[in-house]
């Protein structure tokens, strides 16, 4: 459910029309509604009502714009985050350094002294070196580091292969095999508690099984880890929960997510973190853009958008689909490719699709584009990089401005050693 609804035949987010957006900031242009935003922090929230000890990290990589991050931090969300950048944005966004986990797979000794400084909740380590300098940067500054080992369970998440993270040839995490040897060590070292562990298998998950598979594996491994005499106060079950892209789309809810996780928990007797990204962010965006010509093709035309890779690269990331629906649809369709500007044919967001018929000049929106969207933006071919709307209710403001080429191009410069 979101709040990008037709009323009187013109797509509104929340109570403003889209139109309006695009006369007063340009396009293309990502619109997030506050509104769908807050309920899904809500539902996610309600479907682990059942479990008694929670925390709930919000993986600030999918859209770490400020004015986002304000309205979950007021939810009671902290934050997952894989950089110091991600860190530093977190806390300016208002949630507490006691409620931030740091993942990521290739943390530097800088970005594990800045967790230390700014006094985080949790390291995930992700390989037993990357422990081993936590330790030493700790006890240089007299501190202590919670941490919690990422496993790698070797489950197939069933999702696209570059978001799959789960698998054993997959660079994150240690074996699941390897990962008691692994904790027997870095337990032992001075400035780090070692209080559980940590999984994430992949993102659009759009089945359990695969993350019921992977929480059992991760189940017997805290019984052993305790059976080896270890303290386990804390496990990280990740994200990865899949959002409808498509209208006949059926992911699994956070409420039969929240059933399954539950039940394969129920004596695990620990504190449960989780960092939910996309099915928090998805449906919360659209990106709206500006139809610049229709022109014919081979066989069907092309509806070139000016909306590009470079403002959302997942269609040409990962072939996703994302929904094209028109601002003010007449109830005609047509079938075409909807291309952008970009010097690529990977700029393609839709193949021989049957879509609402536009024209020149329509205005059009690319939905389900909250999550992995304006934060994968560039300026590709010199584009401006694409600007974003909070709206709440009647109002709305741009929480990111557009930056506009010739600022990028301010902040370049030609040697003078060149004549
Ligand atoms: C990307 C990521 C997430 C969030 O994944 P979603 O599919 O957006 O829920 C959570 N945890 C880690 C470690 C990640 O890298």
């Amino acid at each position: 459910m979101d709040h990008f609804e037709l009323r009187n035949g013109v797509l509104h987010a929340e109570d403003i029309p889209l139109p309006q957006i695009a006369e007063e900031i340009g396009t293309p242009v990502y619109v997030y509604s506050r509104a769908t935003l807050e309920r899904h922090a809500q539902v996610f929230a309600d479907a682990l009502k059942d479990i008694p000890k929670k925390h709930i990290a919000f993986a600030i990589k999918c859209n770490p714009n400020l004015g986002v991050l304000r309205v979950l931090a007021r939810q009671g969300y902290g934050a997952d985050v894989v950089s110091g950048g991600e860190l530093e944005r977190a806390l300016a966004a208002g949630m507490a350094a006691e409620d931030i986990v740091f993942s990521g797979v290739g943390k530097t000794r800088a970005e594990l002294a800045l967790g230390l400084d700014r006094g985080i909740g949790q390291f995930n380590i992700e390989h037993e070196p990357e422990g081993v300098a936590l330790s030493e940067i700790a006890v240089g500054k007299e501190t202590t580091a919670r941490a919690v080992l990422r496993v790698n369970p070797d489950v197939d998440a069933g999702t696209h292969a570059k978001i799959s993270t789960g698998k054993a040839e997959n660079k994150f995490g240690v074996g699941i095999d390897a990962a008691p040897a692994i904790f027997d060590r870095l337990s032992a070292l001075p400035g780090l508690t070692m209080r559980g562990v940590a999984l994430h298998i992949g993102s659009q998950l759009t089945s359990l099984d695969p993350l019921e598979a992977a929480f059992e594996r991760v189940g017997r491994l805290v019984a052993d880890l305790r059976a080896a005499g270890h303290s386990i106060t804390h496990v990280d079950l990740g994200g990865g929960l899949g959002v409808p892209y498509r209208p006949d789309d059926n992911p699994p809810t956070p409420a039969e997510y929240g059933a399954m996780v539950a039940r394969v928990t129920k004596d695990w007797d620990v504190t449960l973190m989780f960092e939910p990204g996309r099915v928090i962010a998805g449906n919360t965006g659209v990106l709206l853009t500006e139809v610049l010509w229709v022109k014919p093709g081979a066989a069907n035309p092309f509806v070139i958008v000016d909306a590009a890779m470079n403002d959302l690269a997942r269609p040409a990331l990962y072939d996703a689909y994302h929904d094209f629906v028109a601002v003010r649809p007449t109830g005609e369709k047509m079938t075409a490719s909807i291309v952008g500007p970009v010097c690529e044919t990977g700029d393609t967001f839709a193949r021989d699709r049957v879509i609402d018929k536009v024209e020149a000049g329509d205005l059009a929106v690319f939905r389900t584009a909250g999550a992995y969207g304006a934060t994968m933006a560039s300026t590709y071919n010199s584009r401006s990089l694409v600007p974003e709307v909070l709206v709440d209710g009647g109002r709305y403001i741009t929480v990111a401005d557009r930056i506009a080429a010739g600022t990028i191009m301010a902040a370049e410069r030609v040697p003078d050693w060149i004549e």
